[in-house]
């Protein structure tokens, strides 16, 4: 007799629900997202004694058919998908069709349950998986499970049980964790008869985010809704001086799903850069979305690792969402300051800038064109916009096709029709001018040029053109300023400071010690608005105090310095500006997005806004 036995179901149950069904908490998170899953919008939980004696989950669902029910608690039985390749579609919590077969192996089951087709709805006991009984019910339409006894016929199993307040601390942090992942979902939750927490269910991430954090957390946080190259990242980030001791409010969802992420982390963190002190971690509650064939939903349902097919994709969205929102909570107080300024007089940093007007560059701005769509930081992407975006969409942002500008601003009539060759799509043009139409929310340019409305962002223009002037020449311009700044340092900083002194003088910068935490700024790199010039030398040292490898370093170093010197948004510019920087940003193929990836023009079609007029179909 050989000594390999097939184990029978019961006991092959038993073993794999000890991997989905861990502890009371991870049969609620089944459960609920099981009740998600039927289109539920209200859900209660309720536990008693952490769990273990005691979990009732009752939703508002689709419920399951009378004929369905024996067959929702086998292995590998799910109304969800039917084949592999639907898995790539896959936008449901659930697809193995393993959580009830488990938790009803390990426990004892009562499941009442109505579909809103069937006149009487049907309540069945299942013990340690078997039916013990199928009866008629009176019940509204909806699902409830409960499930007690937990590990009553495991015992080893159950000895790995924590205290009860421990188990309904865990439970607690899945409900929380629905919560945060499914505003529009009310969920309310009673632990040992008192109720814990009731979500409104609105669809607002900030009641949500308050139901679980408290409604003082979330006047400190900013709203994130940005989408880069199909990735949706939306949701609620602190402001700089809100951030946390540790990580305890950094919440990630992809595709609804609650993830860690090291990357979602690493890039929303980034994006503080030196915004933070050390030591400090910024509140994040961050929703991913993507098309489901770019994650990796195989991985096992306990496990809340995701895996991305294309890192890279998520960490700009994440990033650049993350920081636009920063900034754009911070530009509120730019926009006072430069209305002040504008009632002394139009100043900008922009007239040092010595104006390149290389019009031999210009073909290969057909080459290098810049959209949302096009711009792609990464070669290997695998995302075809086609999948991402309507036809609308595609053609909204279809790459900016730039011509030869000249020199003037008025409009000119070319009558040779050019045409250019080493661009993918062969392009002829009967027109080529541009026409500056104006600014607007002192921000933004817009330019008429070939059936295009051009938008171009003036700081982000201006940055780019910054830093591409800075990293061309070896030497930084300075200048000795009027009367020597005094600038305030922690020891570290200081100590950062001196002993990286090279790195400043590179960068233009003369700094002296004075002492007592004080530092004496002699000299700047010429385009560095004096008012910056604080916030310039503590941006490098925290740049210098991150570590990085020293390429990268000078880069960062030089982005700093290139920001800090362009054009603000919220600036008025005169027209000479205008025109100077325009000429530049179409001329130039270098100047397509700003340092940091975003893009520097954003083009309309003609085509589009007739269509949007509905003037053509
Ligand atoms: P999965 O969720 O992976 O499909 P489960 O074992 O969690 O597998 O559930 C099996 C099936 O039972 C589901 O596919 C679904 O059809 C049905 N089901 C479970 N819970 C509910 C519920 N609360 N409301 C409606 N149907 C449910
Ligand atoms: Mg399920």
């Amino acid at each position: 007799m050989g000594k390999i036995n097939i184990l029978d179901i019961d006991t092959v149950n038993k073993i794999s629900a000890g991997e989905v069904v861990e502890r009371p908490a991870s049969a609620i998170k089944e459960m609920i997202e099981n009740s998600i899953d039927a289109g539920a919008n209200k859900i209660t939980v309720e536990i008693k004694n952490g769990g273990v004696s005691f979990m009732r989950v009752t939703d508002n669902g689709g419920g399951i058919e009378r004929d369905d029910i024996e067959k929702a608690f086998l292995p590998h039985s799910t109304s969800k998908i039917t084949k592999i390749e639907d898995l790539s579609e896959l936008y449901t919590m659930g697809f193995r069709g393993e959580a009830l077969a488990s938790i009803s192996s390990v426990s004892k089951v009562e499941l009442i349950t109505k579909t809103k087709n069937e006149e009487c709805g049907t309540a069945a006991i299942l013990e340690g998986g078997k039916f013990i009984s199928k009866d008629d019910a009176g019940c509204p339409d909806g699902t409830t499970i409960v499930v007690s006894e937990l590990f009553y016929n495991t015992p080893a199993r159950m000895k790995f049980l924590k205290k009860d307040s421990t188990e309904g601390a865990h439970i607690a942090d899945v409900v929380d964790k629905m919560i945060l992942g499914n505003p529009g979902v009310s969920i309310k939750f009673i632990n040992n008869g008192r109720v814990v927490r009731m979500s409104p269910g609105n669809g607002d991430v900030c009641d949500a985010f308050a139901c679980v954090f408290g409604r003082d957390i979330v006047n400190d946080c900013i709203k994130i809704n940005y989408e880069y190259q199909g990735v949706k990242v939306t949701g609620l980030v602190g402001q700089p001086f809100a951030s946390r001791p540790n990580r305890s409010m950094q919440v990630f969802f992809v595709n609804k799903r609650a993830v860690r992420s090291k990357t979602i982390c690493f890039a929303a963190e980034q994006a503080y850069e030196t915004m933070l002190m050390n030591g400090k971690y910024p509140i994040l509650l961050i929703y991913v979305e993507l098309n489901a064939s770019h994650t990796d939903v195989n991985v096992h349902p306990s496990k809340l690792e995701v895996k991305f097919s294309n890192e890279k994709i998520i960490h700009d969205a994440v990033f650049w969402g993350v920081q636009n929102a920063i900034f754009s909570s911070q530009e509120v107080k730019e926009v006072k300051y430069s209305e002040k300024k504008t009632v002394t007089g139009i100043k900008s940093t922009y007239s040092d800038y010595n104006f390149k007007n290389d019009v031999s560059s210009v073909n290969a701005v057909q080459k290098e064109t810049s959209t949302i769509i096009n711009e792609n930081p990464v070669s290997n992407v695998d995302i075809k916009p086609e999948e991402l975006f309507s036809k609308d969409v595609i053609e909204f942002f279809k790459p900016i096709e730039l011509q030869n500008a000249p020199k003037t601003t008025t409009c000119e009539k070319i009558e040779t029709p050019m045409k250019f060759s080493d661009s993918a799509v062969e392009y002829v043009e009967e027109e080529n001018y541009y026409k500056i139409i104006g600014q607007i929310f002192e921000s933004y340019i817009i330019v008429e040029q070939n059936n295009k409305m051009l938008l171009i962002d003036q700081h982000a223009a201006h940055e780019r053109i910054n830093f591409n002037k800075l990293s061309a020449n070896k030497q930084i311009d300075s200048q000795v300023l009027l009367s020597s700044e005094m600038v305030t340092v922690t020891d570290l900083e200081a100590d950062t400071i001196l002993s990286n002194i090279d790195i400043y003088e590179k960068l233009g910068f003369e700094i002296e010690n004075f002492g007592d935490n004080k530092l004496i700024v002699r000299q700047a790199p010429c385009d560095v608005d004096v008012e910056f010039i604080e916030s310039a030398i503590h941006e490098i040292a925290d740049i210098i105090l991150k570590g990085s490898e020293p390429e990268q370093l000078w880069d960062k170093a030089l982005f700093s310095v290139a920001c800090k010197s362009a054009i603000k948004a919220n600036t008025r510019l005169g027209d000479k500006e205008l025109e100077h920087l325009v000429n530049i940003v179409l001329n130039d193929d270098k100047v397509k997005t700003c340092p940091h990836g975003r893009p520097v023009v954003i083009s309309f079609d003609k085509k589009f806004i007739e269509k949007e007029f509905k003037r053509i179909l």
